[in-house]
C-alpha cells in the first residue's frame, strides 16, 4: 500500500525525471493524516480499523492529528446534533487546503434512525463530503474500504483543482472562503 504506483520516472546519469504533479499527489497520497471526529457508536467501528487486525498503520496513516492545521482528512464518524453542526464547521475550516471529508455511518451522511429536531440530517448539509461510507454501524473494512476511495481521488487529484472556480463555487454554497490565487 505504501509503494508509489504508476509515477513514471525517467532516470539518466545525475538526474531523474518525472511529473510534478503525480510526485506531489503520490506524497500526498501515501501520507494523508486524519482528524477523527468522532461522537459515538461509529467512531468505535473507527478505533476498530486502528486496531492490530485491520492496521490502518499499512497506509500510512497510523498517525492521528486532533490539531486541524496539521490534518488533511476529516473522518466525521458518529451522530452530529445540530448543536455541534457550527463545530464540525469550525473544525473544517482552520484545517489547511488540500483537505478531504470522509462521512462514516448513517447518522453523518444522514442523519440515520434520527429523524428529530435536534440532529443534523447530515453532515454536507454545513461542509463539503468526498466519500460516503453506508451502514450502521459501517464495519471496519467499509470504513477502510472509503478511505481507499479517498487515496483514489488524492491520487488522481491535479494539484490546481484547489484554485478553480468550480472549487471555489464548492465552497461558497457552504459560505467557506477558499484559496485566493
Ligand atoms: S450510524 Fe448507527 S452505529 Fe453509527 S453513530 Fe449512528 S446509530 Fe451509531
Amino acid at each position: 500500500m505504501g509503494k508509489i504506483e504508476d509515477l513514471k520516472v525517467i532516470n539518466g546519469e545525475g538526474y531523474q525525471l518525472s511529473v510534478l504533479d503525480k510526485v506531489v499527489a503520490a506524497a500526498r497520497k501515501n501520507s494523508v493524516w486524519p482528524l477523527p471526529f468522532a461522537t459515538s457508536c461509529c467512531g468505535i467501528e473507527y478505533m476498530a480499523s486502528m486496531g492490530s487486525n485491520y492496521d490502518l498503520a499499512r497506509f500510512g496513516m497510523e498517525r492521528m492529528s486532533f490539531s486541524p492545521r496539521q490534518a488533511d482528512l476529516l473522518i466525521v464518524a458518529g451522530t452530529i446534533s445540530k448543536k455541534l453542526a457550527p463545530i464540525l464547521k469550525q473544525v473544517y475550516e482552520q484545517m489547511a487546503e488540500p483537505k478531504w471529508v470522509l462521512s462514516v455511518g448513517a447518522c453523518a451522511s444522514s442523519g440515520g434512525i434520527f429523524d428529530t429536531y435536534s440532529v443534523l440530517q447530515g453532515i454536507d448539509r454545513v461542509i463539503p463530503v468526498d466519500v460516503y461510507v453506508p451502514g450502521c454501524p459501517p464495519r471496519p473494512e467499509q470504513i477502510i474500504d472509503g478511505i481507499i476511495k479517498i487515496h483514489e481521488m488524492v491520487k488522481h487529484e491535479p494539484m490546481r483543482r484547489r484554485y478553480s472556480d468550480e472549487y471555489k463555487s464548492l465552497l461558497n454554497k457552504y459560505d467557506i472562503e477558499g484559496n485566493e490565487k
